[in-house]
């Protein structure tokens, strides 16, 4: 949490570079649920997942860009409105994420085995983007009236 914090107060101390990776990640979770219908925000998205992924290439960051890379094509593996709109998908993912990264992390450094501890390390030091990811998601889900906050058309069925 201790590092979590600081890279926040670091956010707060006017880093554009963070907020914006922050409001890229939020942005990029919001839209993530419904990347299986063809429609206007899927194709931009897989736009800006593309421009992503070759300024990723570009900066030798793979495991980052292997990491969007899969996760982009995660909603078209299911049914429209399938485990992508389940109330726990946002929090099991976010670990997962943590996970899958410290496992590729820990083949590609040949420093050691896989660990928990370093997967809970992970999560710390980037508390700020699995929130981002979390509030993002659930943003989502409440707007597709998943949370039944606001009626829908569905309702009436
Ligand atoms: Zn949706």
């Amino acid at each position: 949490m201790a590092e979590g914090a600081v890279h926040f107060a670091y956010a707060e101390r006017g880093d554009y570079a963070t907020w914006g990776a922050l409001f890229a990640t939020t942005t990029f979770f919001s839209l993530f649920p419904d990347l299986d219908t063809a429609s206007v925000p899927q194709r931009w998205f897989f736009r800006c997942v593309f421009a992503l992924l070759l300024y990723l290439g570009w900066n030798e960051e793979y495991d980052l860009a292997t990491l969007v890379a899969i996760l982009s094509l995660l909603p078209l593996l299911d049914h429209h409105r399938g485990w992508t709109h389940w109330k726990v998908s946002p929090l099991i993912v976010s670990v997962l994420l943590g996970a899958a990264y410290e496992y590729w992390r820990a083949r590609h450094a040949f420093l050691g085995d896989f660990s928990w501890e370093n997967v809970q390390g992970l999560i710390r030091g980037h508390v700020v983007y699995l929130l981002a990811c979390i509030v993002g998601w659930y943003t989502h889900l409440v707007l597709d009236g998943r949370f039944r906050i606001f009626p829908t058309e569905r309702e009436h069925h």
